[in-house]
């Protein structure tokens, strides 16, 4: 960088100059000199003051009366300001990480090539407990665990592996090493409890359906075989035989209707408003019973309570499959003419739908269960009785979809209640 620009150095001649013109007019060249070198040096002193001062804060753009000084000043500022705006951005974005990775719901934890702790997010503390203190420490020895020992390590098989939580019992961890770096590695933590439990609800799920299936199937098998073998088999015989496929194969329709219904109200999503139809609620029940009545020949006395004026918006179908698995189950679980009431009957923030009957009662330990497809509270009596296992887990779901919630009250020897309740929201008043 040049200090003077051309004007600056005409300036200083014609100063110069100025000095030698007055010095040899007053006969004192000397001291006209000397003064204009002194205002010379002082007027490059403040400029130099000048910049080094806003050399040390160069936030504003500079304004001097030196060019070359000026230019040097002016560049400098836009270089500077560019670098700003270039940190501000790179700023921002670290910060929007950060928070990206504190919001994170899974542990996020980084490692050096021995292993040792380099940062973690929030959620490591929450799942892993890991605190300020633990940076430098080894993950593999504060997670307590061989396989997790062997995965910081870069040791297992497979780069991700699934683990008991050291710190919270029936709690599984899937961990993950994520390669980063050659100094650097990224170990991810996760609670897999949750997805653990779908799957083995889903095997289990798998595993009852065959078993519900394989029972009525070798029974139909069997008699099949048997027709099939005896050639000389009477026509007589024949069709007893082929009559008692009947049971078996009704058994396996429910079953399998059940199932499908069960999955339609599962997969759905919930009925929109303009789904909802009024349910005329006299016409629900008697339609059901008169079902229910022709399927058995214990001959309840079925009592209806019916609020008639009073119907509630929902989908006919769905109800209508609740209301009759709620009776069914009635007329099965109790004695030959026993006694079962209906009730439908508005109260102060809704109505009440009730299904009573004076049956064989269900044990309190049983009763959070019920509504888990297949449950039996008395498996040989229920397959007697004709029962699906989803009866109930039906009655729950279409409740659901109609914002209301199962509830039951029951006493063994003496009776069950199975009962809901809707919001006047989900009520119509039809005078
Ligand atoms: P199932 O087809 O076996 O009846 P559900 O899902 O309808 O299946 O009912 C689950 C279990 O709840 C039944 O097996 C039975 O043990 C019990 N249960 C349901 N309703 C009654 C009732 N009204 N009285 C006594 N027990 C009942």
């Amino acid at each position: 960088m040049r200090l003077h620009s051309r004007q600056e150095v005409l300036a200083g001649l014609a100063l110069f100059a100025c000095a030698v013109a007055v010095g040899l007019g007053f006969g004192a060249l000397g001291w006209a000199l000397f003064i204009a070198m002194l205002i010379w040096a002082v007027r490059q002193q403040w400029v130099l003051g000048k910049f080094t001062h806003w050399a040390e804060r160069p936030l504003k753009r500079l304004r001097i009366g030196n060019r070359a000084l000026q230019g040097a000043s002016d560049s400098l500022h836009s270089a500077l300001q560019r670098s700003r705006r270039r940190t501000t951005k790179a700023l921002r974005q670290v910060a929007r990480f950060r928070g990206v990775n504190a919001a994170l719901p899974d542990a996020a934890i980084l490692i050096d090539s021995e292993g040792a702790i380099t940062s973690f997010n929030k959620a490591s503390a929450a799942l892993l407990h890991l605190r300020r203190q633990d940076i430098g420490n080894n993950l593999g020895a504060l997670l307590r665990h061989p396989d997790a020992v062997l995965l910081v390590k870069k040791q297992t098989p497979e780069p991700a592996i699934e683990i008991a939580s050291p710190f919270a019992d029936s709690q599984r961890l899937e961990l993950r090493l994520v390669r980063i770096g050659e100094d650097q590695d990224l170990i991810l933590a996760r609670d897999v409890t949750h997805l653990n439990r779908l799957l083995s609800m889903r095997q289990d799920f798998v595993a009852n359906v065959s078993h519900e299936l394989r029972t009525p199937l070798t029974v139909v098998v069997g008699y099949l075989e048997t027709i099939k073998e005896d050639a000389a088999m009477d026509e007589a015989t024949m069709r007893k035989l082929l009559r008692k496929l009947a049971s078996p194969t009704r058994r396996m329709q429910a079953l399998v209707d059940d199932l499908l219904m069960l999955t339609r109200l599962e997969s759905s999503p919930t009925p929109a408003l303009q789904d909802l139809t009024p349910i005329d609620i006299v016409e629900l029940v008697d339609s059901v019973v008169d079902e229910v009545a022709g399927l058995t020949s214990k001959k309840h006395r079925i009592n209806r309570r019916v609020q008639p004026d009073l119907h509630l918006l929902g989908v006919e179908k769905e109800m209508h499959s609740a209301c009759s698995n709620l009776v069914t189950n009635a007329v099965k679980y109790s004695p030959k003419g026993g006694d079962i009431d209906i009730t439908w009957a508005g109260n102060g923030d809704g109505a009440r739908f009730e299904v009573r009957d004076q049956g064989v009662g269900i044990p309190a330990e049983h009763l959070s269960r019920l509504t888990e497809r297949f449950y039996r509270v008395d498996l040989a009596g229920a397959r007697v009785r004709g029962g699906t296992g989803l009866g109930l887990a039906i009655v729950k779901h279409v409740l659901k979809r109609h914002n209301s919630q199962l509830q039951v009250a029951s006493e063994v020897g003496e009776g069950s209640c199975f009962y809901c309740h809707f919001d006047a929201v989900q009520l119509q008043v039809h005078p």
